[in-house]
């Protein structure tokens, strides 16, 4: 086998890219399913993984698995290197300070993580976290939580019919009494863009600390966290062609700095007695208990891999293939497209007029087609609209043009088979 070191097809000097090629890298897209071929446009829900991240899981597992942090062997010292390595690359990749990177299992650990170690000692009643209409669950329920322990009260931020946020109604929600603002970078289900970095700076501006959930950021466009001017910035590693289980939250080193741990174990402190524990530095003091070792080694694979393939490259491909299935969609008789924002990553949530969406969806598995059915983690914006659940197509770099028309093909066939 090669030495998957490298995607097969990094980009030309000239800009262009052999889409194909990078197609070739990613090995479940061969496979069938219920005869048919794959057409896997689930990728908001997880990413697939390219072949170097694969590899590079499977060869911690052959020749360097031990634990981090605590032996002093070799194998303890690479598995170090290994873990230690992905937190720089991941830092580079986003522009930030490695020491600012807390690991963690995904968003949901790197959001509750600030609930209860950040935003638990410090609101109280009286106090307000604002939210937006369009979170996913892992950015609201924490902050019902705090909100339940503290007294502190949850308001949201609306948004507009097209699924975009509401940006006047959001300033005049930012009043004296609102302490946190928890806000997506781009929707899950509606796929829009937020101008975060206005938006966090009005934040600042007021006092008001920002948390940024930017699962679906990260793996689609270049995010230079420092400029975006936020406070935390919590993403997933498995929807950007990382191994499940990784993620990372990134914060301000003052806020690291004054937030006790979220949980106690081993590598989180520096001294233990029964009488005092002292805690590590941070990011460390956040990372109790062994980690998902081999699944960052594999992270680190996946930074690599979307590093030389380039950010802007993905992000263009993606912008037409949603422009392909967007423009494919608008011709099907009674289809509605939930989320028209000008500035929209490459989701798009539909529904067809008098077919049920885990109809169509069930019956595009048999034609092998995978998208998701449902309220994708994301009820009160599904209430906003009015609908019990939409389907969601979510193509990423290494679909093809090809798969969005058969996509479109099998909807219009088992569209008719609905009635
Ligand atoms: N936030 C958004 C916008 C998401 O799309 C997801 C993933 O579905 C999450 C948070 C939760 O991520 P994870 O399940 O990896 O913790």
């Amino acid at each position: 086998t090669p030495p998957f070191d490298a995607p097969s097809a990094p980009a030309g000097r000239d800009g262009s890219v052999d889409w194909d090629a990078v197609r070739a890298d990613f090995p479940l897209l061969l496979r069938e399913v219920h005869g048919k071929p794959l057409i896997y446009f689930d990728n908001a829900n997880t990413g697939q993984k390219p072949a170097p991240v694969i590899e590079a899981v499977d060869g911690f597992y052959r020749r360097q698995n031990a634990n981090v942090s605590r032996a002093v062997h070799q194998l303890g010292t690479e598995a170090t290197d290994a873990y230690e390595g992905t937190r720089g690359k991941l830092a580079r990749f986003l522009n930030v300070r490695s020491d600012e990177l807390v690991l963690c299992s995904g968003t949901t650990f790197a959001l509750n993580l600030v609930a209860y170690s950040w935003a638990l000692p410090r609101l109280k009643a009286g106090d307000t976290i604002l939210v937006s209409r369009m979170e996913h669950h892992a950015n609201i329920v924490p902050w019902q939580l705090i909100a339940e322990r503290t007294g502190a009260t949850v308001r949201v931020a609306e948004i507009l019919e097209d699924g975009t946020l509401d940006l006047d109604a959001l300033r005049r929600a930012m009043t004296s009494d609102v302490k946190l603002l928890a806000l997506t970078h781009v929707s899950n289900v509606l796929g829009t863009v937020n101008p975060v970095r206005e938006i966090c700076r009005e934040a600042r501006k007021r006092g008001i600390v920002t948390v940024i959930d930017g699962s679906q950021a990260v793996p689609h466009r270049r995010v230079d966290i420092a400029a975006i001017g936020c406070d935390f910035y919590a993403f997933t590693g498995h929807k950007m062609c990382g191994p499940t289980g990784t993620g990372a939250l990134w914060a301000r080193r003052e806020h690291l700095q004054a937030m006790p741990p979220f949980l106690g174990g081993g590598e989180m402190i520096k001294e233990v007695s029964f009488e005092k524990t002292v805690y590590n530095d941070p990011p460390h003091r956040f990372e109790a208990g062994t980690p998902n070792i081999a699944g960052f080694v594999g992270l680190g694979a996946a930074v690599d891999y979307l590093d030389r393939l380039g950010l802007d490259h993905v992000e263009r491909r993606e912008a037409e293939l949603l422009a392909h299935l967007t423009e494919a969609l608008q011709q099907i008789d009674g289809l509605r497209i939930f989320g028209t924002a000008p500035d929209k990553a490459a989701v798009v949530s539909f529904l067809i007029e008098g077919a049920h969406a885990h109809d169509l969806a069930t019956l595009l598995d048999l034609e092998g087609v995978a998208i998701r059915s449902g309220q994708h983690c994301a009820h009160p914006l599904l209430q906003f609209y009015g609908v019990a659940a939409t389907c969601r197509a979510s193509p990423a770099f290494y679909n093809t043009h090809a798969e969005i028309d058969a996509f479109v093909a099998a909807l219009r066939r088992v569209r008719t088979l609905l009635g």
